[in-house]
């Protein structure tokens, strides 16, 4: 029989800012009836790609593959300068959903650049945002995990960058690696507030639950991260890619109170999704008959005070609605 009594989703979560803008710039583009298509996957998430191809929003993995005169939605991680003379070139209209703190973080590489700094870039190499940073900085040394530190080299003046969603400890630690590899060292700290604040309410979560549910990408370094913290709370955790994947009852081991989180690129009504989920396979038989009703609850209170975490219009009113 099923233990699990209620849910609760992390304050917070949902699409972050960046990501947000991007895809309501795509459905905007497609519904004011323009041929529009993302350059790559606008998220990498199954549920959103469905929903802009039912809108006529389809991906490309090149320019080449677009129409003269279409519209091409940049995603939130950017791209090279090298890409957009591209796209002007082929006289493409282009609708820049490059996050704004992605933008900064191009602006202060290339001040870098000019400075005359050899540069360390902390991330991923090939992720997206990186390959569209190295656009501004082709010089940097791209370094990710800290067995890849070695490769860092003596310079008299050195800067440090990092991608937005790496794990601030990360950045905090190369940083003090990197305080005996030059005379003068410069750190830009581009960590992403949203990724830091998404952390913070992920373990505080954790550390009010019995279990915790991580929801997203399954390379997503971001979503990693928040499975990787819930283990250090010491909350046990399991991370998946949609509600779907939930199947096994007894995952949740005694769990009465389960935790959900979800990265940068889950949509917040996946998480809904999967806090019904879970009570149905796993609930009690209260907590089964009334899955429906505790998910939108939970929804409605993790979508609250801000109201910054989620591009639904409708989850200002799931408070209420659940209530009534
Ligand atoms: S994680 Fe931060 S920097 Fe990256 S797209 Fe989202 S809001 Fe922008």
């Amino acid at each position: 029989m099923g233990k699990v009594q209620d849910v609760r989703i992390a304050k917070r979560t949902g699409f972050c800012y960046g990501v947000r803008e991007a895809v309501d710039k795509a459905k905007e583009a497609a519904d004011a009836g323009r041929v529009t298509h993302t350059l790559g996957q606008v998220v990498h998430n199954e549920g959103v790609v469905a929903s802009l191809h039912a809108r006529g929003v389809q991906p490309i993995k090149a320019l080449d593959e677009a129409h003269q005169g279409s519209t091409v939605v940049i995603r939130a991680h950017g791209v090279t300068p090298m890409v957009r003379r591209d796209a002007a070139q082929r006289g493409l209209d282009v609708i820049d959903g490059t996050c704004s703190w992605v933008i900064s973080e191009q602006r202060e590489l290339q001040k870098l650049v000019e400075d005359g700094y050899t540069i360390v870039l902390l991330g991923t190499p090939n992720h997206p945002e990186v390959v569209g940073l190295l656009g501004f900085a082709p010089d940097a040394i791209v370094v990710d995990d800290e067995d890849d530190w070695d490769r860092i080299p003596r310079r008299k003046r050195m800067a440090l960058i990092t991608q937005s969603t790496q794990p601030p400890w990360k950045f905090e630690r190369l940083a003090a690696r990197m305080v005996n590899l030059a005379h003068e060292l410069k750190i830009v700290n581009t960590v992403c507030p949203v990724t830091i604040r998404r952390q913070e309410d992920t373990v505080a979560t954790a550390r009010e639950v019995g279990f915790m549910v991580v929801v997203g990408g399954r390379s997503s370094a971001n979503t990693k991260e928040l499975t990787r913290l819930c283990e250090i709370v010491g909350t046990p955790v399991l991370q998946i890619e949609r509600a779907a994947d939930l199947t096994d009852a007894t995952a949740f081991g005694d769990a009465a109170l389960v935790g959900i989180t979800g990265g940068t690129s889950t949509p917040i009504e996946d998480l809904q999704l999967v806090a019904e989920r879970i009570l149905e396979i796993a609930g009690t038989p209260e907590a089964r008959a009334r899955a429906r009703q505790s998910a939108l609850e939970a929804l409605g209170a993790a979508a609250t005070p801000a109201g910054r975490t989620s591009s639904l219009p409708r989850v200002a009113g799931v408070a209420a609605a659940a209530a009534g």
